[in-house]
Formats: C-alpha cells, sequence, structure tokens
C-alpha cells in the first residue's frame, strides 16, 4: 500500500520522460521540454560543458543556458558561439516558464556545470553532464545534492574502473617527468586540450618543471582557464622561450602529440625536430590506462569512477536514476542491486 507521499511522487515520476537525443537528452515534464547538451530547433538547451561528443547541434537551440566558461571554451577549441547564449554563473539559478534552473560545478572541466531543475509542483532533477567527484589541481570536486530524478553519466560504470588516489598519480607522471628530464630525454604527455592538459601542466609546473604547449589548442584552452581565474604558467611552443626550454629541458603537454614535430618545424626550427625525435619520451593521460602503468599510461581522469559513481547516485537519493553514454546498462544493473531504480538510456 503506497502512502500519499509515495503515491503522489510515483505519478511525478511517471509524467517526466528522458530520452536520448542527439549529441544529449531531452526531457519533457508536464509540457516543458528541456535539451541537454544537444541543439533541438524552438526548445532551450541547458550546455554542462564545451567538450566535441556535448554540442551537437548547438545553432538550432531556441536558446543555450551555459556557463561562460563554457562558451569561452568551446570558441578556444574552435566552435561556434551559440546564437543566443544565456551566461549562468555557478550558483545562479533562472527561472524559465515553469522551470528553474541552477548551475552547479561539475569538477570535470573548465566552466563545467551540473543543472538542478526544479519544476513548478516540487518535481526536481539532477543532470551531472560529465563530472567528478574527486578535487583535481585546477577544478574542485562535484558535490551530490538531492533531487526526485538523477540524469548521470556512466563512462567508467563498470567495477573494473577503481582510480588510484589523484595524489599518487600526480607523484608517478611528476617521478617519470623528473627522471627522463634528469637523463636529457623529454617527456610528452598526451592529453585532452580540455581539462586534462591543464591539470597536468598545473601539476608539472608547480613541481618546478617548464612546460611547452604542443598545440595551439592547448594553447588556446590554457588561456581560457587562466582569464577564468585558474592561474597556469607554461611555455607556448610560439613564444621565444621555447628554444631555450627544449634544449635546456622540459616537458611538453599535447593534445595531438603527432603533430609536435610540423609544429616544432614551423615554430622553432627543424634542427630541432631531429633533436626532439631522439629526446622524445611518449605517456598518455587517460583514465582508460588503468592498469597500464608499464605501457605509457597513467589514469588521469576528469571523470568520476565507478565506486564514486555509486556513492555518489546514493547520497543524491533519487527515486529514479537515468544513466548515459557507454558503460550505461552496467551501471544501471548494479544501481538496481544496491537498491536504486535505475534506467539505462540506450
Ligand atoms: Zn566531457
Amino acid at each position: 500500500m503506497f502512502t500519499s507521499s509515495q503515491s503522489r511522487s510515483g505519478s511525478l515520476m511517471s509524467s517526466l520522460q528522458v530520452v536520448k537525443h542527439g549529441t544529449g537528452i531531452l526531457i519533457t515534464y508536464k509540457g516543458v521540454k528541456l535539451a541537454l547538451d544537444t541543439g533541438i530547433s524552438r526548445i532551450t538547451t541547458l550546455l554542462s560543458h564545451a567538450h566535441a561528443d556535448h554540442i551537437g547541434n548547438l545553432q538550432q537551440a531556441k536558446q543555450v543556458i551555459a556557463t561562460l566558461g563554457t562558451i569561452d571554451a568551446l570558441v578556444a577549441r574552435g566552435g561556434k558561439p551559440p546564437r543566443n547564449p544565456m551566461i549562468i554563473q555557478l550558483g545562479e539559478t533562472f527561472g524559465h516558464v515553469g522551470v528553474y534552473v541552477t548551475a552547479l560545478n561539475a569538477g570535470h572541466v573548465i566552466g563545467s556545470s551540473m543543472f538542478k531543475i526544479e519544476f513548478d509542483d516540487g518535481m526536481t532533477v539532477l543532470y551531472t553532464g560529465d563530472f567528478n567527484s574527486v578535487n583535481s589541481i585546477v577544478h574542485e570536486a562535484a558535490e551530490p545534492i538531492e533531487t526526485s530524478a538523477l540524469i548521470m553519466e556512466a563512462t567508467y560504470g563498470t567495477p573494473q574502473w577503481v582510480f588510484p588516489e589523484r595524489k599518487k598519480i600526480h607523484e608517478e607522471i611528476t617521478k617519470v617527468a623528473q627522471m627522463h628530464i634528469e637523463n636529457g630525454n623529454i617527456p610528452i604527455f598526451r592529453a585532452y586540450s580540455l581539462g586534462k592538459a591543464q591539470e597536468t601542466i598545473a601539476l608539472l609546473s608547480q613541481k618546478g618543471i617548464e612546460v611547452v604547449s604542443g598545440n595551439q589548442a592547448v594553447d588556446a584552452v590554457t588561456e581560457v582557464y587562466c582569464r577564468h581565474g585558474v592561474p597556469i604558467s607554461y611555455t607556448s611552443l610560439k613564444s621565444n622561450d621555447a628554444r631555450r626550454a627544449l634544449r635546456e629541458g622540459c616537458a611538453i603537454v599535447s593534445s595531438a602529440p603527432r603533430f609536435i614535430p610540423s609544429n616544432v618545424r614551423k615554430l622553432v626550427g627543424s634542427s630541432y625536430v631531429r633533436d626532439l625525435d631522439r629526446r622524445k619520451r611518449n605517456y598518455n593521460l587517460s583514465g582508460w590506462t588503468l592498469g597500464e602503468f608499464k605501457n605509457g599510461g597513467f589514469p588521469l581522469s576528469a571523470h568520476t569512477d565507478f565506486p564514486h559513481l555509486i556513492k555518489f547516485a546514493k547520497s543524491v537519493n533519487p527515486k529514479i536514476v537515468y544513466c548515459f553514454t557507454g558503460n550505461a546498462g552496467v551501471l544501471s544493473e548494479y544501481l538496481n542491486q544496491q537498491g536504486i531504480n535505475a534506467i539505462p538510456l540506450e
């Protein structure tokens, strides 16, 4: 037998529709439609961050609600700014025809936000976008809040994805960089241009290692971090200091290491390409390298690992969880086993 509050929440839930659409999700609740991380004509989009797999068809959106950090990162990576952006700050709430939207820190990349969506009748939804629930050097951890429904990413949503303590990963990266530089070699770290490149540059430069950015995308996004109050010290390949840094010893951070030789040839000089080819030591920074330390990878991730996904969902204490991305099916099964009603969006 349902109590009155249970039956009320049950009927609220049955009115909520959550479906995949384009690069994101469409939610419909009692006549209100919102697009999450995808553009749909005549519908407002909540844009969580500027990674390429979250920004499809933005030009079609009626309006795009996002932080200034997200819009600046989008433009820095060569994207077109939305036609009708509405800038929201983290912690700020907008009222929007029958619905209130609050942006909350997602801890993933510069400007990244989760969205709390509150409807007139008390129904609340938390959309995480991509999120990280542990502190990094350049981002603060995402904090859960209680809502009726949770729409959560499941990128690392299977049990083998348990990341080591971040401090340990930082120590390993620093150690390997110092070792190669002391031996006269140049460690090259491959990292996404938005997020992990900046964390890596900040990490190494704080340890006194000079970091040269290996490509324009890393330069442009790092400038966005600096403009948004996250000062990161680095040497651009375009600067006069690049020759000295490459001669005297440095690390390189790049999102596209295969273009480093042509960038160095163009901006620094051909003789440096031959030298770099001899001295370079390549590493990949990605959660997917977990367990492959010896194969040149460090599991530095901007996402939440499996145990933290489960913990986060429990803290939100929702009536229902919708999981999206790769491992949505497996994560939903595990959440159901934990007594949390979960459905994969596939
Ligand atoms: Zn992302």
